[in-house]
């Protein structure tokens, strides 16, 4: 099946490897490995035509000022290690010697449609794994400091009598499309900007199920019972950690009753007026690299 966007075919995760000390002073020692610096969230890239990751050597992580933080490993890539590094500390990333000749730090939710499948996988993991250190830098048992270990995939107490380890937390959310017959709900909520609508979301709670999670929120948000919930496909989506988890399932009821908190709109939309969206409409899809838009652009290539 067809990946999503921000997902890898060719990343090794190599998760036995992050504890060899002797192979990871090594990749970050032979010249090959390549450094993808992450700066408060931002990727640095090339903007040219294309968007493309702004890939250093990893030797430069010496100049990078390297207390402030621990290189993590990605994975490898056609056998070349990939790492990242959190240089947040740096106050203005684009005077640097070493990231200012090498591109732009940039939001990945504004440059990701234009980047390459493979490198917005990369990017996105880069993006994520440093937001999670960035916000567990003190143990939640005990409140002493964290540090980084298993090349950057755990973080452990520095309380020697706590000793907690925590993990890289994902966020899972279900985003479902609901259809009766020919047409599906399309809903806004007031985070999307300008005409988009998008079929509806939300968040998994502890002590549910994935499917329970798609009743509640299609009920919570528009009044709506649903049956035969059926999994698509899923996405990362790291803005800033979650899993998007894909379903479609059949509405019971046609009557749309709204919940004006998570929703300014809801409307039921058949194919031939998704079909007629130009970019004159009132109405605008979501962007091209979601797994929301890829849930409506399936449903209407059945017709
Ligand atoms: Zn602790």
């Amino acid at each position: 099946m067809r990946r999503n966007f921000y997902s890898s075919e060719y990343l090794d995760r190599v998760s036995h490897l992050r504890n060899d000390s002797d192979w990871l002073s090594g990749q970050l020692s032979n010249g090959t490995s390549c450094l993808l610096p992450v700066w408060q969230l931002h990727n640095l890239v090339v903007s040219g035509d294309t968007v493309e990751a702004a890939v250093l050597d990893v030797s430069q992580i010496e100049r990078l000022q390297t207390n402030h933080a621990d290189p993590i490993l990605l994975g490898l890539v056609d056998g070349v290690a990939y790492f990242t590094l959190d240089v947040s500390h740096i106050e203005d990333p684009h005077e640097h010697e070493v990231l200012g000749a090498a591109g732009m730090f940039e939001d990945l939710r504004k440059v990701g449609p234009y980047i390459g499948h493979e490198q917005g996988n990369l990017l996105a993991y880069a993006r994520g794994i440093n937001y999670w250190h960035q916000r567990h830098k003190y143990c939640g048992v005990c409140g002493a400091p964290t540090r980084s270990e298993s090349a950057g995939h755990q973080r452990r107490c520095t309380d020697s009598e706590c000793n907690s380890v925590h993990f890289p937390r994902t966020d899972v959310a279900c985003i479902m499309l609901i259809y009766d017959e020919d047409r599906i709900i399309l809903g806004k909520a007031p985070r999307f900007q300008g005409r988009m609508q998008s079929v509806l979301a939300g968040f998994l709670e502890p002590g549910e199920t994935l499917e329970d999670c798609v009743a509640r929120e299609v009920y919570e948000e528009v009044g709506v019972r649903v049956t035969d919930v059926e999994y698509q496909h899923s996405q990362p989506w790291p803005f800033p950690s979650s899993l998007m988890v894909g379903f479609r399932a059949r509405a019971l009821d046609t009557e749309l009753t709204i919940d004006e908190k998570e929703l300014l709109s809801a409307e039921w939309l058949s194919r031939a007026e998704l079909k007629a969206i130009t970019p004159e409409s009132d109405v605008q899809l979501p962007r091209p690299d979601s797994i929301a838009r890829r849930l409506i652009e399936e449903w209407l290539a059945e017709d």
